[in-house]
């Protein structure tokens, strides 16, 4: 999978991009990851990507100008699936969701940053709007990360036990149940007997058990 990245702060995905699983599924082929900073798109001789708003009080806004001319070069090179913008009234991120965008060749992801963008190129140019949550960030790249991070760990290959992402939170509708490992006894308290019983079938059975009564109790909203 490819993803292009356009972004008034490249270097704010150093650190997450060169670590972990992320990082491996760079190392290893499986996603490739171009970052565009959007101020060399700027024809303006100062270089300038945003102006005041019309009508507005405060604050600025990122021009169209540079925008559109870095998605379509971008899109006269190759084909994309979608053309998402950062924003907080956009729908909210959810595994569904990440699943369905996982399955991509080619995404372009825009963040926005002080007021938000020129609306015309929400009108004309975007394809999908994501948010994180509600509540306003100081700009699309924190969530441009986290849909990176969330799509490259379903990916197989990403994640050296394919299992592991599937067995995850949210993949089946329910959350994840509660989970332990060495020593049995910590500090006194103990590990789950059944977990230690070695019988599959009944360690599957408590731990689907417990899944459903988690979620009802933290998300009853999945159940
Ligand atoms: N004026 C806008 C907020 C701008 S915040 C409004 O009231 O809706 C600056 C930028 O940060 C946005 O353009 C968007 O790209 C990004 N952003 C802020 N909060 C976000 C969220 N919850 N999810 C995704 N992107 C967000």
């Amino acid at each position: 999978m490819r993803i292009d990245i356009i972004t008034l702060f490249p270097e704010m995905f150093d650190g997450p991009f060169g670590h972990s699983i992320v990082k491996r599924a760079i190392d290893r082929g499986i996603v490739e990851i171009h970052l565009h900073n959007l101020r060399n798109w700027s024809t303006d001789k100062h270089k300038r990507v945003d102006d005041a708003p019309f009508g507005g009080k405060g604050g600025m806004l990122l021009k169209a100008q540079p925008i559109a001319d870095c998605i379509d070069e971008l899109k006269s090179q190759r084909q994309y699936d979608e053309v998402f913008y950062t924003s907080p009234d956009g729908i909210l991120l959810d595994q569904a969701g990440i699943n369905q965008y996982s399955d991509y060749k080619n995404l372009i992801i825009l963040c926005g940053h002080y007021k938000g963008i020129d609306e015309r190129i929400r009108e004309h140019y975007i394809t999908k709007e994501f948010s994180i949550g509600d509540y306003v960030l100081s700009g699309g790249e924190l969530a441009a990360m986290v849909l990176v991070d969330g799509i490259t760990r379903i990916i197989p290959g990403a994640i050296n036990d394919e299992m592991s992402a599937l067995s995850d939170s949210f993949q089946d509708g329910l959350v994840a149940p509660p989970a332990y490992t060495r020593p049995k006894i910590f500090k006194g308290w103990e590990v789950p007997p059944i977990l230690l019983s070695g019988d599959e079938k009944k360690i599957d059975e408590w731990k689907l058990e417990q899944s459903i009564h988690r979620t009802k109790i933290r998300r009853p909203n999945l159940s």
